[in-house]
Order: structure tokens, then C-alpha cells, then sequence
């Protein structure tokens, strides 16, 4: 910012995926817009995605696929910007990409081409980027809004919190929207870690020794399952089957493991009838990893040849074995948790646009908002659509 005061049509908080797409769209319908940014460079967190290569959409995207206090909020501005509208932003600026997994879309090359994608679409709508700018202090006086950085400032009617939740601080990762928003009167969703490993502790601490063991399961919490690899670490669960679970997961529940989502019913007891001579942890082996077989068999306590276990104690054994029942005391926390859940109530926004119901001319969009993506794509799909709403209506 000018030394001077500037004034803006609108001003974005925050070049992550959400501020860059919510700019562009404004500035190519003409608005002048100023994107401030506290990092050294935009959209961190996009280059660091996906492995480098940046999972930028999901094509299975819907609002089910979201968790928030309002689960109809989402609607809107995923059904006004889709996956195929991104897919198609992304064909225009030649960047190549292939479907991973489960409707993941990836980069062929690099996260890069995304970043540069998107600052190359606010070029064109005439944004004017500003980095490293530590805001110390926004109000708001007759309809006017006035960003100060030190002793430079800026002024718009409108202002948009797209500075993102908190996971991830070594990044810059902090609570800086939800102190914002509450300043203007939005309520905040209690954000925690989501997306992110869980600990194990107690009697479960013997689960340790299998770090970077991994199995196919479903994990279970309340309603919630998904069907995918779960990994064992030095500190508990990990792998995309717990952390989609990690965000349905609250302090205290349990979390029902699936060893072996494919088996039919009665299968141990049909093992036992086929390879009467076989130990129970040499039948586990042949579906699981031998080192997480040999730690399931001790623990259900059958010793011995399958000729020797009756039936009934085999039928419980596969019961057992098919929600398996896990007590995490914590989670790894912001440091690993790849989003936050919660943020800025969506109560208090209009679906539509993004803009404050209370707070004429003030938007959140993006993952500061209480909107949260499962695993694949589907974070970035937020980040895009929401961007696109706010900057349609600014
Ligand atoms: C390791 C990792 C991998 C991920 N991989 C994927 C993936 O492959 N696919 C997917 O869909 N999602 C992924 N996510 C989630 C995804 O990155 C986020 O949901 C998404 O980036 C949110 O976009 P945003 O613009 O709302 O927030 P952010 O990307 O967090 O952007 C917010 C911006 O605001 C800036 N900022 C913060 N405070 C201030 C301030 N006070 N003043 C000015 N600027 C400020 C930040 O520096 C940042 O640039 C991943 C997350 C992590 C941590």
C-alpha cells in the first residue's frame, strides 16, 4: 500500500486460493480490487497440495460432501461453480491433469501452474497484489472500510475475510479471520483440527509398533464410513480412511475399524474348515500385512491351530474384527490437521453472494468459513466456488 491512503472498489484479505479467485472474477467485471497478502508469495498452501502436484477438484463434488453447522449453506455456490467449470479454467491455461483416485483431479506437472494460473486471471482483471502486509487494524465508518498496515491504509466499500483457518501455523496459519469476523459481530463455529492423524494412548499405545504398517479398511464414526487405507504411526492412525473419519470424530468417541471390508459373512469359519491346520494369525496374513495380523490375532486371544477354536468364539472373533474399536485421545492437532473445521458461521452470510446478512459490503469465503471438504479435491472446490460467489455479487 501507498504511504497515502488508496481507495479500492474492493478489498480481498489473504491470496489463497479463495482471495486469488474471488479478485480475478471482480476485477474482470471491472472492479479495483487490492489483494493483500501477510506471506511472501500467493497461494501457499495450493503449491504444498496434492503431494506438489495440487488435487484441485473433485468430480463426485456435492454438498454431501461438506460438513457444517448448516449443511444446506454450501449449496448454492457449489451447484453456480462447478468442478467443470474449474476443469475448464484450468484446459484454457493449457495445464494438463489426470483423475488420481475417486474423482481427484491432479496436476500432471506442478501445483506452480495452478498459482500461476490464477495470478495470471487477476492480471486480467488489474489486480493489484501486495505481499508481505502485516495488517494491524481494519474498521469500518459510514459504509467505508479501512485496512491499515502500519502506517499505510486502504479503503473500500467492501471487504472480503479470505484468509483461511488455522491449520498448518508454521505456514502463518493463524485465527486471524475469526478474530475479524467476531470484531464485526459474526459468530464463530469452534474451529479444530480436521483432515488429521489421531493419537492413540493407554492399552491402544501397543498399537505403535506398527507404524507404517497400512490396511484397506472402513473406518466408522457415528454415521459416518469410508472405505480406504488406513495407516498405522508412531503416534496413533493416519492414512485417507482416518482422516476423512478425523472430521466426523469428537473427543471421546470411539472409532469402529473394519479389517476386512470385502469378506463374506462366516468366512473365519470357513477358513477354518478349508486350512483346519493353520494358526488364526497365518488366515489374517493372507488378507493383512503379517506384523498387523500377528498384533489382531493375539489380541482376540485364540491361540492355537483353527481345528481347535469352536465356532462360535471364530464368529466372535469376525465380529470383532469387522469394527474393531479404537479410543483416540487427541488428534496431532493444527500442526498436521490439512483443514479446520468450523469458522465463521454461515448463520450470519447469505449463500448467494457470501456477504455478512449483519455487515453490508463484508464477505468471508474460503475455508475461514464454516464450510468443510472431505478429503480429495473437494477443499479446493470450496475454495473456487465460494471465491467465484463473493466475486460475482462485489
Ligand atoms: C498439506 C496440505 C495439503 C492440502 N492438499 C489439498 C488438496 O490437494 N486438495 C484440496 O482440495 N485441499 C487441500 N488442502 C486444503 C486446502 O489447501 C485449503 O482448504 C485451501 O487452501 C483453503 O483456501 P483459502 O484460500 O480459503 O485459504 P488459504 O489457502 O489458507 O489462504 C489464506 C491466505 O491468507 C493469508 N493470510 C493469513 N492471515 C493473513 C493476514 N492476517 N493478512 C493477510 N493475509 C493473511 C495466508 O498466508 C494465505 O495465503 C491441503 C491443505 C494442506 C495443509
Amino acid at each position: 500500500m501507498k504511504k497515502s491512503s488508496s481507495i479500492f472498489d474492493a478489498i480481498i484479505l489473504g491470496a489463497g486460493g479463495a482471495g486469488m479467485m474471488c479478485a480475478a472474477v471482480a476485477g474482470q467485471r471491472g472492479r479495483n480490487v487490492l489483494l493483500i497478502e501477510l506471506a511472501d508469495e500467493p497461494g501457499k498452501k495450493i503449491l504444498i497440495s496434492g503431494g506438489g502436484r495440487c488435487n484441485f477438484t473433485n468430480l463426485e463434488t456435492s454438498p454431501e460432501r461438506y460438513l457444517s453447522a448448516n449443511p444446506h449453506f454450501a449449496k448454492s455456490a457449489l451447484h453456480r461453480y462447478t468442478p467443470q467449470d474449474f476443469i475448464a479454467l484450468v484446459e484454457r491455461h493449457h495445464i494438463a491433469w489426470h483423475e488420481k483416485t475417486l474423482g481427484q483431479l491432479f496436476c500432471d506437472g506442478s501445483a506452480k501452474q495452478i498459482v500461476a494460473m490464477l495470478l495470471d486471471e487477476c492480471a486480467k482483471g488489474k489486480v493489484e497484489l501486495r505481499l508481505e502486509r502485516d495488517i494491524s487494524d481494519v474498521t469500518h465508518a459510514d459504509g467505508i472500510f479501512r485496512v491499515s498496515c502500519g502506517d499505510e491504509s486502504a479503503t473500500a466499500p467492501a471487504l472480503v475475510i479470505a484468509t483461511g483457518g488455522q491449520s498448518i501455523p508454521k505456514m502463518g496459519a493463524t485465527g486471524f479471520a475469526y478474530e475479524l469476523a467476531r470484531k464485526f459481530g459474526l459468530k464463530v463455529v469452534e474451529p479444530r483440527p480436521a483432515l488429521v492423524p489421531l493419537t492413540l494412548g493407554g492399552d491402544e499405545t501397543l498399537f505403535r509398533s506398527l507404524s507404517g504398517v497400512s490396511a484397506d479398511v472402513i473406518a466408522r464414526c457415528g454415521n459416518a464410513k469410508f472405505h480406504e487405507a488406513a495407516l498405522f504411526t508412531h503416534k496413533g492412525l493416519s492414512g485417507p480412511a482416518i482422516l476423512q473419519i478425523s472430521s466426523y470424530w469428537t473427543r471421546g468417541q470411539e472409532i469402529g475399524i473394519d479389517f476386512f471390508p470385502t469378506a463374506e459373512p462366516g468366512w473365519l469359519v470357513d477358513a477354518k474348515r478349508a486350512q483346519p491346520r493353520i494358526a488364526l494369525r497365518t488366515v489374517l496374513a493372507q488378507t493383512l500385512p503379517s506384523r498387523l495380523a500377528e498384533t489382531l490375532s493375539a489380541r482376540t486371544g485364540l491361540d492355537g491351530e483353527m481345528a481347535n477354536i469352536p465356532d462360535a468364539k471364530l464368529e466372535q472373533a469376525e465380529h470383532q474384527l469387522a469394527d474393531w474399536k479404537f479410543n483416540p485421545n487427541g488428534t496431532e492437532g493444527f500442526a498436521k490437521a490439512e483443514v479446520t473445521i468450523g469458522g465463521i458461521s454461515t448463520h450470519g452470510l447469505s449463500s448467494q453472494s457470501m456477504e455478512a446478512k449483519s455487515v453490508s459490503g463484508l464477505y468471508a469465503i474460503g475455508e475461514a468459513v464454516d464450510v468443510t471438504g472431505w478429503l480429495g479435491g473437494y477443499n479446493f472446490q470450496w475454495a473456487w466456488a465460494s471465491g467465484w460467489a463473493a466475486g460475482q455479487t462485489l
